[in-house]
């Protein structure tokens, strides 16, 4: 992998006149006017650059089309009131980057070359990042662009990064602390099982996903929560977020399995918990027994946390049967928001950042 070796001719724009008032900014529309990108060809990466966004062409029978050979992350920079800008935890998403590529069967990026990568772009596009709330979301991108039929590997590859000035991801929380969302329980469908892709951040996994989110939205849901694919109906996470339930001063998540993504805001969230005085406990939790915790009053919480919307409450559970399941008063509660805004005080440099969590540009 040639460290360093990025050619930078970036797009000569201003982000003058660009509205990047968070407020404004929906999440997944407006684009930064660069990108990295880098091309796999004869058994390596070649032709790393950043330059304006381009139109992707390829062959109708590259592999990714048919085979759906893809994977992502999703990441952000956010820029203090100081003027830093500031990366949160990138070697994880860099290592989560090079463990999807190896289960996909595609070729590894160095972690140092792909934070190297992002961080060249952020600092070519830093104009584009909005002010708190907002962030510039960041979406590394590889897939197989061979063109063949017949499923087998792809021997071709591109690799690119993308950036998002960003306001907030729900629009019905909108930058609200007490915001929350409903969720819809899939209890038919599921999204991963053993020995799959659920702990990749493969895009497979979002496109079998989506026929439910679709249908949790005709029940007023904007999220979907998934059990586990034995019928045990134990909770596994969101189709783009992990899962919390809090009992008093206990959290309770589902443990990292291998049909879970391990979120790196839900390990966040876990060690700022313990921080906080806390308890934290890894272990199944049953839907059912929940559902009859929360109704019951003697679980106070459910949150859902992963990098674009950070820590957010869940007010309702809404099953597939049509029973509904409220969760606490209907607003974020306390330990929901005092691990928002702990979380979010690190990212933004508010909060001191003694696990080291923090890459200054
Ligand atoms: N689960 C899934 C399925 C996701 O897509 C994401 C978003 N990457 C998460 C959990 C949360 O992960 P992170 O905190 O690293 O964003």
């Amino acid at each position: 992998m040639p460290t360093l070796d990025i050619q930078i001719t970036p797009r000569q724009a201003s982000a003058a006149g660009v509205n990047l008032d968070p407020a404004k900014l929906e999440f997944g529309t407006t684009f930064g006017p660069d990108w990295f990108v880098s091309e796999y060809r004869h058994g390596h990466w070649q032709n790393s650059r950043v330059e304006p966004v381009q139109n992707i062409s390829l062959h109708p029978a590259a592999i990714v089309f048919h085979y759906g050979q893809s994977i992502f992350e999703g990441m952000k920079a956010y820029r203090w009131v100081n003027g830093k800008v500031a990366l949160f935890r990138p070697m994880e998403n860099a290592r989560r980057f090079a463990r999807s590529a190896e289960r996909m069967a595609m070729p590894p990026v160095d972690p140092e070359f792909f934070v190297e990568a992002l961080k060249a772009l952020v600092r070519t596009d830093r104009e584009w990042i909005p002010r708190e709330p907002g962030t510039l979301y960041i979406r590394p991108t590889m897939m197989g662009t061979e063109t063949a039929i017949g499923v087998h590997a792809s021997g071709e590859f591109l690799f690119f990064i993308l950036v998002l000035p960003s306001g907030a991801y729900f629009k019905e929380t909108g930058a609200s602390a007490t915001g929350t969302v409903t969720v819809y329980v899939a209890e038919t469908t599921s999204r991963a099982a053993a020995g799959g892709t659920g702990d990749v951040k493969a895009s497979a996994n979002y496109a079998i996903s989506l026929h439910t989110i679709e249908e949790g939205k005709k029940h007023g849901c904007s999220q979907v929560l998934f059990l586990d694919s034995n019928g045990r109906r134990e909770v596994e996470e969101l189709g783009g977020m992990n899962v919390f339930f809090v009992e008093k001063d206990t959290l309770y998540t589902p443990p990292l399995n291998g049909t879970i993504l391990p979120g790196i805001t839900r390990d966040s969230v876990i060690q700022v918990a313990r921080d906080l005085g806390l308890k934290v406990h890894e272990t199944p939790i049953q839907i059912d027994e929940a559902a009859e915790k929360l109704e019951s009053g003697r679980m106070t919480e459910v949150f859902a946390c992963g990098t674009a919307a950070v820590v957010v409450g869940i007010r309702e559970l809404v099953f597939e049967t049509g029973r509904r399941v409220v969760v606490g008063e209907g607003v974020s509660g306390e330990v929901t928001r005092k691990l928002n805004a702990e979380l979010q005080g690190i990212q933004f440099g508010r909060v001191a950042d003694k696990h080291g969590w923090i890459d200054i540009l």
